[in-house]
């Protein structure tokens, strides 16, 4: 008896375990552990993995497998040792973690069809009904809706004439295109051509053709090239001298472009330094974590590629992540370059069919490198030499939704398996990743200077308080005004930056700058329209909006916002014959609107690029001179403990932007605290004191890289049961965990209400809890299996956002 344990595609606690099912002789042998298989489910025709094979089971009625879905093996062995790692690190459900590593595409979507219960008797339907079950038809679910036959089949199916039965629907099919070939030898082509008349012109010159090129091609392109017609070809086909086939082919996004070859550049002796122990490890088939810290400009990306240069030349396969919003065609293009067509790109903008082809040539190992964002860390390669993860420090390399996973502990999980490197890179490495370079877990490997030891640019702090002040309500400082101005009659270009993210509101003074902050976290209060209160979201300390500053008593103290939109229309005001191009979610939303914005912007057909973090990245383009940031102060507000953090980095890269070629840059951040830390030493680009001074607070305030995180969030439509439901967690959680933790709540989340669900959470500060696992899971399991009680309970274990 062959047996398979298959997980279901049913995302529910008591499903969360592989089931076992029958493999039908016809399948014996065929079917392997990694493919998908389309298993009965209760009534139900389901999805699910095969996740190993044995002989003997406890179960007293197998049922039997309906048939795979794959022909080979969608997950090999070391992913779906991964998928169980990833349901134990993420406290996710196993469908989730294995769904999660293959591309949407490969995802089931079902069809509900109606048929006979018991075969051939159509005779016991109403006669209403007959004509579409006869010979075993099948009725489509929805259809028979739209007919308004639902009642009728209803009925039917209840006294038991018909049966409802769910089918398992492929999303996408491969893309097959026509081509042909000659069935005969070279001689016997040339022989042919003999016995056709001269009049049949045509067909000739197609014979003429495969003596050239004795290839198969592409029916259209065929025609097109030959300028002949299908006909012609059909006569060929019929002399049995050519064939016609289908022949599979990939959706290539990048079909319309040539890339330029690249050779590798001889290294900087910084760079050769910063190389050494990279290629070593790869050498000695050596697992090991690289702290790549260097400026931008500094020369990074040139030491990936020539680090994968090593891995190819040794046989093995490289994945590269990137940030999805840095992944423009410009980082794409180096890649590419350097290595052709053996790299596969995988992110966002590429439809499902386009992504499942590149996921496929890795599968079918005909690429050795992926580019991609963060899902890419899941490119089924079996022989990986490297993982690097670009501007390592992103957030958005943290999965919000199950399973909750952050790319970087896949990596290194997945480095170990195979024991080869990893390189994360960045300008301004997160906290975490510095700390462990410290304490030398990571080896940490230096750029501190520019390619030819460019300038960084020259960056100026304005105080937006003075230029109140002064009279000047504008959110254009005057000096950010006059170089403005300076670059439009000089045809330079500018860029102006609106953090978006930071359009939460928190209240501030303007005359000071005071922003009022949580008296326990430090942390900024969010302001609350409605009763006009400001909240902590960490502990659920609440307060009214105060009439006067506290500090300077000024009346000028409210809650703080822009948008893009409105900078716009002021620059229209002050600067009319300034031609302003606008990014942000309203003007990228279609499909390649990103790409073709910047390269109106790159071509100049403006002057200013105005728009959110979405231009803070990958932006390298001769002629920006000026940078502004319109208001530095939006994100550091937020409530989160690593607003700080993210303030540095965005100020820092956005300020990379300028002067990256021979033209000088100049940036301009304006601010209303210009005497915060994280403000000041993003204006002199000072990482290294940064992260002294950070650090201290997050010691002082028990935060990462000091404690880890755990997060318990819970949702009702019931307030009091909510917060009751998370006073229970809490009172547990403190019980099974030692004192040394800190267990934070019930608290008010950021969001504290989405969909009329009133959201709770509970923060759990911690160093080492060997049974805090156990205990979320516990807390899980109990919530999980009681599904009527209403209350949904998710944990996020090192959560990046605490919203
Ligand atoms: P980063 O990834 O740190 O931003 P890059 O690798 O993009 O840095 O390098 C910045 C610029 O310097 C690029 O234009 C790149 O082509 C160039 N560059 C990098 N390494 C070398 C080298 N060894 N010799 C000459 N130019 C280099
Ligand atoms: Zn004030
Ligand atoms: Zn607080």
């Amino acid at each position: 008896m062959e047996i398979a344990s298959v997980i279901v595609d049913v995302p529910t606690k008591q499903t969360d375990r592989a089931f076992d099912y029958l493999i039908p002789e016809q399948w014996s042998g065929t079917i392997k552990p990694g493919m998908r298989v389309i298993v009965p489910f209760g009534p139900r025709q389901i999805q699910g993995f095969v996740v190993g094979l044995k002989t003997e089971t406890d179960v007293n009625k197998l049922r039997e497998i309906n048939e795979p879905m794959d022909l080979k093996p969608v997950l090999n062995q070391e992913l779906i040792e991964l998928g169980n790692w990833l349901t134990e690190y993420t406290l996710c459900f196993k469908i989730f973690a294995f769904q999660v590593m293959l591309p949407a595409a490969l995802k089931a979507k079902y069809e509900k069809k109606v048929r006979l219960a018991n075969k051939g008797a159509v005779m016991d339907l109403p006669s209403k009904l007959q004509a579409f079950f006869e010979n075993d038809g099948e009725l489509d679910w929805d259809e028979a809706l739209k007919m308004g036959l639902g009642p009728l089949l209803q009925r039917e199916a209840a006294n038991g004439h018909l049966e409802v039965i769910y089918m398992v629907k492929e999303r996408v099919k491969k893309k097959l295109r026509k081509f042909v070939r000659p069935t005969v030898s070279h001689c016997e082509l040339e022989e042919a051509l003999q016995t056709i008349p001269a009049k049949a012109e045509k067909q000739r010159q197609i014979l003429q053709y495969f003596l050239e090129h004795s290839d198969e091609v592409e029916l259209k392109i065929l025609i097109d090239e030959l300028n002949t017609s299908g006909s012609t070809i059909k006569a060929l086909i019929e002399k049995k001298l050519l064939v016609e086939f289908d022949k599979e082919v990939y959706r290539d996004p990048f079909a319309h472009r040539t890339f330029e070859r690249t050779k590798p550049l001889p290294l900087t002796d910084a760079q050769a330094q910063a190389i050494g122990p990279i290629l070593h490890s790869i050498e000695q088939d050596r697992h090991e974590v690289f702290l790549l810290y260097g400026v931008t400009g500094s020369g990074k990306t040139e030491i990936y590629l020539q680090s994968i240069q090593e891995v190819i030349e040794k046989g093995q396969e490289a994945i590269v992540l990137v940030p999805e919003i840095a992944l423009t065609p410009q980082m794409v293009h180096r890649f590419k370059g350097r290595f052709g067509n053996l790299v596969a790109v995988l992110h966002s903008g590429l439809s499902a069919g386009e992504k499942y082809d590149e996921w496929r040539k890795i599968q079918r190992k005909e690429v050795k490198v992926v580019v991609g964002a963060r899902s890419a860390i899941f490119a089924p390669f079996e022989d990986i030499g490297i993982i690097i993860i670009d501007e390592e420090h992103e957030t958005s390399y943290k999965q919000e939704e199950m399973p909750r996973y952050h790319a970087r502990d896949v990596a290194i999980k997945r480095a170990k398996t195979y024991n080869c490197p990893v390189v994360l890179g960045s300008a301004t490495p997160s906290l975490e990743s510095f700390a462990r370079a410290q304490k030398k877990v990571y080896q940490l490997l230096s750029l501190p200077n520019r390619m030819n030891n460019q300038e960084l640019p020259a960056v100026e702090i304005i105080d937006m308080r003075e230029e109140l002040r002064d009279g000047n309500r504008s959110m254009f400082s005057r000096k950010l005004f006059e170089l403005l101005q300076d670059r439009l009659e000089k045809k330079q270009q500018s860029v102006l930056f609106l953090n978006k993210r930071g359009h939460s509101s928190f209240v501030m003074c303007r005359d000071c700058g005071y922003v009022v902050n949580c008296p326990n976290c430090d942390i900024s209060l969010t302001y609350h329209r409605v009763n006009e209160q400001m909240k902590c979201h960490y502990c659920g300390y609440e307060s009214t909006v105060p009439k006067n500053c506290p500090e300077c008593n000024s009346e000028y103290i409210r809650y703080f916002g822009t948008g893009t939109q409105k900078v716009e229309e002021e620059l229209g005001k002050i600067l009319p014959e300034a031609r302003v191009i606008r990014m942000d979610v309203d003007t990228t939303g279609r499909k390649g609107a990103h790409e073709r914005l910047l390269s109106d912007f790159k071509d100049g057909k403006a002057d200013i690029l105005l728009g959110t973090q979405m231009i803070a990245k990958g932006l390298d383009f001769p002629n920006i001179t000026l940078v502004g940031v319109l208001s530095a102060d939006t994100m550091l507000h937020l409530p989160d403990f690593r607003a700080s953090e993210k303030t540095f980095q965005l100020l820092t890269q956005v300020s990379g932007r300028a002067g990256r070629h021979q033209l000088p840059g100049e940036v301009v951040i304006q601010t209303y605290t210009p005497e915060h830390y994280s403000i000041e030493l993003a204006g002199r680009q000072d990482y290294d004191l940064f992260y002294q001074r950070e650090m201290l607070i997050r010691k002082l305030h028990h935060y990462p890289p000091f404690y880890y995180l755990a997060l318990i969030t819970v949702s009702h439509e019931n307030l009091i049961k909510v917060v009751s439901a998370t006073e229970k967690m809490v009172n547990y959680v403190r019980s099974q965990i030692s004192d040394k933790a800190v267990v934070l709540g019930p608290a008010a989340s950021s969001i504290p209400r989405i969909n009329n669900r009133y959201r709770y959470q509970c923060l759990i500060k911690y160093k080492r809890e060997p049974n805090l696992t156990k205990t979320l899971k516990t807390i899980l399991d109990q919530y999980q299996k009681d599904a009527r009680s209403g209350l949904l309970v998710s944990i996020d274990v090192n959560p990046v956002i605490l919203m």
